[in-house]
């Protein structure tokens, strides 16, 4: 983002305009934060703005300020395209390329809107008139505060903006331990902290909501985890009848990958979890280092990320996922046994 950019942003944003923030599919607490952390800001000024959010998210994250106001496009389709349609301005964040809000794209592609991306995401794609993309970041959260600043706005940063950042760098960063988290991280933490994000709370509203089926579910992916030493690897999986046996619900699963990963020698850890809805299965990788689970996931499974956290999906059923994957960690032993 050049300095020209910001002179025109702050133009276009100079006065009224309808806008329109969108976060990712399966949104998580960065996507929300961020989201949600922007329209408090923009709110602020004469703006007419709101979030649609390609479909719900977990429980965990709907104690958030404004939270309520966030609309879901599977659920009010037609007037989602309309106020798509009729923005001016169209904010994405935590999101690189437009596959990542499913069928929405098509309405977003169709707006005559400008279009402002933020993002951390690796491989962006270009469709955003400005972007704001920069892979070392924490998290879009993060960003948000940053570009409130090129803004020269931080007198802005009330406590619901600043309770909102705070809880998407948290979970972006798997509370302030991963790689990504700068010395600059904690600076803007302890600034939002000062702004009014009260921190403890908001690590009991998000990491203190387990319910006992997802803890028994816990249970039974722990009792499902296989490791294979030889590849540093280790992996998870819940079919759908597993799920439905413990009561699943969205975000149930939400860090059970981290699982594999924290195994003493592991450095690449996969989760496998079937949807029959999706007729997919999903997987989220995470890795230590340098091995690129980004690159993993473009080349094997239909996804992307970052370097230690990426996502992606199989066609195959559970067992020939599986056999797929683990077909393919040959070619990576090097890189595996390097770390
Ligand atoms: P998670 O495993 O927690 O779903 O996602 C890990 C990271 O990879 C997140 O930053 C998420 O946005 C990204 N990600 C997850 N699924 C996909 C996918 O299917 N495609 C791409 N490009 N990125 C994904
Ligand atoms: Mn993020």
């Amino acid at each position: 983002m050049t300095t020209e950019d910001i002179k025109n942003i702050k133009k276009l944003l100079s006065s009224p305009k309808q806008i329109v923030i969108i976060p990712h599919k399966n949104p998580d607490g960065d996507a929300i934060g961020s989201t949600l952390g922007f329209l408090h800001y923009l709110k602020q000024y004469d703006h007419e703005a709101v979030i649609i959010a390609p479909n719900d998210y977990p429980d965990f994250l709907k104690w958030m300020p404004g939270e309520s106001s966030i609309l879901k496009y599977d659920q009010q389709q037609d007037d989602c395209d309309r106020q798509i349609i009729s923005a001016d301005l169209i904010f994405t964040l935590d999101f690189n390329s437009l596959s990542r809000i499913g069928n929405m794209q098509t309405t977003v592609l169709k707006s005559s809107s400008i279009k402002i991306m933020i993002d951390h995401h690796q491989q962006p794609d270009d469709y955003a008139r400005y972007m704001y993309s920069d892979v070392t970041m924490s998290s879009t959260c993060e960003m948000v505060y940053n570009f409130i600043d090129m803004l020269a706005d931080t007198e802005k940063i009330n406590s619901d903006i600043a309770t909102c950042l705070y809880t998407g760098i948290m979970t972006d960063t798997g509370s302030f331990r991963f790689s990504s988290t700068t010395s600059a991280t904690h600076e803007i933490v302890s600034i939002l902290i000062e702004k009014g994000a009260d921190n403890a709370n908001i690590h009991n509203q998000v990491m203190d909501t387990n319910s006992y089926e997802r803890l028994q579910l816990l249970g039974k992916a722990l009792s499902n985890l296989k490791v294979i030493p030889e590849y540093k690897t280790a992996y998870i999986s819940l079919t759908q009848a597993e799920l439905n046996s413990f009561n699943f619900k969205k975000g149930d699963t939400e860090g059970f990958v981290n699982y594999g990963l924290s195994l003493k020698g592991v450095i690449f850890a996969a989760i496998f979890i079937e949807s029959q809805q999706d007729n997919i299965i999903k997987i989220s990788l995470r890795s230590k280092g340098d091995f690129s689970v980004n690159e993993f996931s473009r080349s094997h499974f239909e996804g992307g990320g970052h370097t230690n956290a990426a996502g992606g999906k199989s066609d195959l059923n559970m067992e020939g996922t599986i056999d797929k994957f683990i077909s393919i960690l040959p070619q990576y032993k090097k890189d595996l046994k390097a770390q």
